[in-house]
């Protein structure tokens, strides 16, 4: 089969690492790609969001299968478009991508089903908003409804936060995305996500996995896209995930079904461990990112049969297998990121080949020449398998010192929490 994969980041260089071991797999073409997935991938200079030209291209290529794997492009309707031209592609339709493109959106589809999720109120005007605000008190939550790339979520601990952070919403900090807001009930416990693959009737249940979002050591310092992530996530157990399969996956994937919008493509569920079981925080509708990067390091089953089970309704007839060991990923950075940072800086000691208990997956990179450049905030996803979170940890970190990047950073602590638990048990 010859593919084509849509992305540039570590998500997308593990995906393409992952389709490029499966034995059906002819050829795997990315747009635009990185330094990375050239290795296993020919790069083409496609704009993605020109819906034709994705088409045209995949004509011309006899391109039997199209992976997106960011939220911009299905929140666009790409897959849509594709379908429509008769072109298989792995992922949401735009319908069914509400479920990530909309935060009151899935708050209907909760309260429709009966989801166990935040309370919350929606408006859009800040005036309705405020005086919410000021009715609930802190801590509260404060969304704005569309997509922020990840920057339109206040937990607000004061009211005074949560006060400025509705005004800044509706003065259009996050432009048409904060037009309307949702507010929510702060929930506690801990934060874990799950991953399971639709095609539009089944679920398949994939893998969990826990994320580190602060830039610096002991979760501090400001929000980022992720600075590492490790699987499975011990706090998910068993019956934790029987529950959350029952309670929150099922009804929506049901949901979406009844109303004619059935969700296909990868449901990631971000969950909040309290002590009244899981809630649903919110949902992407894509492999997170480095969420991925850790799941492709665990996945034995062939990725593309999954992908393509879940473009033809065939979920049923799989089954997805997982090394038992636990992957860990730690995100190597530029220096001053997530505020402003340098491009174009060399990385050396990255020729290593991957192997399947350490790779270190591009997420920014270019090459020029023989030269490897950083050309991005998160640059380089260092993952490695082990027994324990400890040992996987211990491998990615004696990777990265190897890495020859004094512009560069990362966190030294990842997997913490689960390492803490690995030795309390
Ligand atoms: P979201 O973009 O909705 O995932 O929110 C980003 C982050 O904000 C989440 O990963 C949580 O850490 C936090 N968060 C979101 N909603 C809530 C909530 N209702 N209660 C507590 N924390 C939340």
């Amino acid at each position: 089969m010859k593919l084509l994969l849509i992305g540039s980041g570590g998500r997308e260089h593990a995906l393409a690492w992952a389709l490029a071991k499966s034995p059906k797999l002819t050829k795997l073409y990315a747009a635009p790609g990185n330094a990375g997935i050239a290795e296993v991938a020919e790069l083409c200079n496609l704009d993605t969001t020109d819906h034709q030209a994705v088409i045209g291209f995949c004509r011309d290529h006899e391109i039997d299968l199209v992976v997106v794997g960011p939220e911009a492009p299905l929140v666009a309707g790409l897959v849509d478009d594709l379908e429509a031209a008769g072109i298989k592609a792995f992922g949401p339709s735009k319908a069914a991508a509400q479920l990530e493109g909309s935060k009151a959106f899935t708050k209907g589809v909760c309260d429709e089903a009966d989801i166990p999720t935040a309370g919350y109120g929606r408006f859009d005007t800040a005036e309705d908003a405020l005086a919410y605000v000021r009715k609930q008190g802190a801590p509260i939550v404060v969304k704005a409804d569309g997509l922020a790339a990840g920057k339109g979520v206040v937990v607000a601990m004061t009211l005074k936060e949560a006060e400025d952070a509705v005004t800044a919403c509706f003065e259009g900090s996050f432009g048409e995305a904060g037009a309307e807001v949702v507010i929510e009930e702060f929930l506690e416990g801990e934060e874990a996500s799950f991953f399971v693959l639709s095609d539009g009737t089944n679920a398949l249940p994939l893998a969990t996995a826990q994320d580190h979002k602060r830039a610096y050591d002991g979760d501090e310092g400001p929000n980022t896209g992720g600075m590492g992530a490790y699987s499975p996530a011990p706090v998910l157990t068993d019956a934790l995930i029987a529950d959350v399969m029952r309670t929150i996956i099922e009804p929506t994937i049901a949901t979406l079904a009844k109303r004619g919008t059935p969700f296909k493509g990868v449901l990631y569920a971000g969950l909040m461990i309290g002590k009244n079981g899981p809630k649903l925080i919110e949902y992407n509708t894509r492999f997170g990112d480095p969420e991925c990067q850790v799941l492709m390091m665990r996945l034995k089953s062939d990725l593309l049969d999954l992908l393509l089970a879940s473009v033809e309704g065939r979920l049923d007839q799989m089954t997805a297998d997982w090394r038992d060991e636990a992957a860990l990923t730690v995100v190597m950075a530029a220096k001053g990121y997530p505020g402003s940072y340098d491009k174009g800086t060399e990385i050396r000691g990255l020729d290593t080949a991957a192997t399947d208990d350490v790779a270190v997956f591009h997420a920014g990179t270019k090459r020029n020449g023989t030269q490897i450049l950083a050309n991005g905030g998160r640059v380089l996803n260092v993952t490695a398998v082990g027994a324990t979170v400890h040992e996987a940890q211990q491998r990615a970190y004696e990777r990265i010192r190897d890495i020859d990047w004094p512009e560069g950073f990362c966190r030294s602590d990842i997997g913490w929490r689960a390492i803490a638990r690995e030795s309390e048990g």
